[in-house]
Parts: C-alpha cells; structure tokens; sequence
C-alpha cells in the first residue's frame, strides 16, 4: 500500500521518454572518439532554456571492460557498457541495463533509479497529444527511436474516430 504509483498522473497511466532524462551510450564514447581511457563531465537536460536535470558521470572505455558512472542527486549508478563494431569502422557501445542486463543504447533516469525503457514501462505516446517531429528533434532523441515513434504516430493517427469526417487541413490546398 502506502504511496506506491502515486506519483503517477490520473489521466495518464503510463510515463513517456519525455517524462524521463535520457543518456545515450555513444554519447560519452564520441566524445573520446572511441579511444580507450577515461572520460568525466557532466550530461545537462534541457528542455527550452530550462535545465530540468543534470548528473555527473565517469567512464572507463576500451579494453574489455568498461564502464561508466553516474551520479545523480545523490546517487551513484554504474553501469557496464558494451560495444561491437559496425561495417563501417569504430565502435558502437550500448549499456548494460542495470536491472534486466539487456543491451540498450539508451538508458533512463525515472524517480531514483536508472533502467532501460522496457524496465521503465516508458512509452511514446504522451496521452492524446502526439509531438511533432521538430520536437523529437529537440530533445535528442535518437534516428531510430525517432523512427519508431513516427511509426507509433501514424498508426494512431489513422485510428479516426468513427463518424467524424476528415476535415482537410490548411496546408494541404
Ligand atoms: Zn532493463
């Protein structure tokens, strides 16, 4: 009992990877052009001119093992990144996500902890209301993540509700 899923919103049941803040596994490792040795810095979420979150982090890349650390708020989260390399020539990494081990290229902070986005039960679908490409663009949101959510778009967006005709839209005269 107590609070459990209390910080979810009534109309909306699940949360959407807009609601989280994102890290992207060759987003550290680009940084090092996928040289081996350690990296630090700080990854900043903004959204407009608003931060909405910050957390520092420490990787070790190359060798076989490596690794990266978070800390967020007060916490401290690490995580084994992986990589293989592609056709065309230098690494790809992916986390390991700290609660199903799958490989993922994107994790996500929800709440305290850090998980991927089948752990974190994240959907696309921000209730009713769908955002434009242009926004997806703006929160750095990966090509196939980007790909997948278009997808998602259109099939809800064929799903018209019975009985209302289509009105033609401005733009389309
Ligand atoms: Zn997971």
């Amino acid at each position: 009992m107590g609070g459990y899923g209390s910080g979810r919103k009534f109309s909306c049941p699940k949360t959407t990877v807009e609601d989280c803040l994102k890290v992207d596994a060759n987003m550290f490792a680009y940084r090092k052009g996928f040289k081996p040795g350690l990296i630090e810095g700080t990854v900043r979420w903004t959204r407009g001119d608003m931060e909405r979150g910050s957390c520092g982090y420490y990787a070790v890349l190359g060798g076989d093992r490596s690794s990266i650390e978070f800390l967020y708020n007060t916490l401290r989260f690490t995580v084994s990144l992986s990589w293989y390399r592609p056709g065309y020539g230098g690494r790809r990494y992916f986390f390991m996500c700290p609660r199903c081990r799958r490989r993922m290229r994107t994790l996500f902070f929800k709440g305290n902890s850090l998980a991927c986005r089948v752990c974190h039960d994240l959907t696309y679908e921000s209730c009713n209301q769908y955002e434009p490409l242009g926004g997806l663009y703006g929160s750095g949101i990966s090509w196939r993540e980007e790909r997948e959510a278009w997808r998602m778009m259109r099939r809800i967006g064929s799903r018209r509700p019975r009985g209302r005709p289509r009105k033609p839209r401005p733009e389309d005269q």
